[in-house]
């Protein structure tokens, strides 16, 4: 059984609240949400990060974004605006080790890069 969290979710192991796939990326709603709308676009492949991905397949690095913008008018903020994230390393508080992109909005969000309190 696989370690990788993300993984699992794209295994069905885990449960996850869907919000829209393709073939090679998933997007599912972020357990902890950050921002009214929070919902995380994964490759249904593993890569660790977005720079291990941008070395393996920058095709799939860039459907991760398109599909991103898709979540953005299904969830009817793209006209209101959103913010897209990708965490890399323990500097920007990676948490889980599977490329993912945060799909923010919904509400007027904070500054970019806010020092943890
Ligand atoms: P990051 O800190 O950029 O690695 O983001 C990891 C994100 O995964 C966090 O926002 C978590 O809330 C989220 N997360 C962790 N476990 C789950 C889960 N089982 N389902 C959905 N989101 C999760
Ligand atoms: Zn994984």
């Amino acid at each position: 059984m696989t370690e990788c969290l993300f993984c699992r979710i794209i295994d069905g192991q885990i449960p996850a609240d869907i919000v829209h796939q393709t073939e090679r990326v998933l997007a599912f709603r972020d357990i902890q949400p950050r921002a009214a709308t929070h919902v995380l676009v994964i490759p249904r492949a593993h890569h660790a990060s977005l720079t291990e991905l941008a070395d393996a397949d920058q095709g799939l690095l860039a459907e991760l974004f398109l599909v991103a913008r898709e979540v953005a008018r299904l969830e009817q903020v793209q006209d209101s605006g959103y913010r897209l994230v990708s965490n890399v390393g323990a500097d920007a508080g990676q948490e889980v080790d599977h490329v993912h992109v945060h799909v923010l909005g919904g509400q007027r969000l904070g500054p970019v890069a806010r020092p943890r309190d």
